[in-house]
């Protein structure tokens, strides 16, 4: 017996204007409890996030279109599209060496349902 929700599959998203598209893969869980935050970023994009490693993830079209956004300690790329203005992902180094990590903008990912999302808060204003 298979449990679906921990059944990792393939999720396709894009920008507003499509120039833009990506995959990753994902379980279901995974999908559908995403990390909102309140910092001065997260607080003004609304983006609601799914953490994946880079292995998970792939930029489709338009990786050379995106624009890329730092601030603070530029730790984080906050990429977004010059086009339509949306912030399908953005990345960074983890900090212990493990990696890249992308945190995927689950407002811009195909076939999810938005009110069924049970977002947990992490206070990046504190921070
Ligand atoms: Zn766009």
């Amino acid at each position: 017996m298979s449990n679906e929700s921990n059944e990792t599959k393939t999720w396709t998203g894009s920008c507003h204007c499509g120039a833009v598209t990506f995959e990753l893969d994902a379980t279901d869980e995974l999908m559908s409890k995403p990390m909102a935050c309140n910092c001065s970023m997260c607080g003004r994009s609304g983006a609601w996030m799914a953490f994946v490693p880079e292995e998970s993830f792939r930029v489709l079209s338009g990786r050379d279109e995106l624009r890329d956004y730092q601030f603070g300690k530029r730790h984080i790329h906050h990429v977004f599209c010059p086009t339509c203005g949306l912030k399908p992902y953005s990345w960074g180094e983890n900090p212990d060496g493990g990696g890249t990590t992308f945190a995927v903008n689950l407002r811009c990912v195909d076939g999810i349902d938005l009110q069924k999302l049970e977002p947990s808060w992490y206070d990046g204003a504190a921070l």
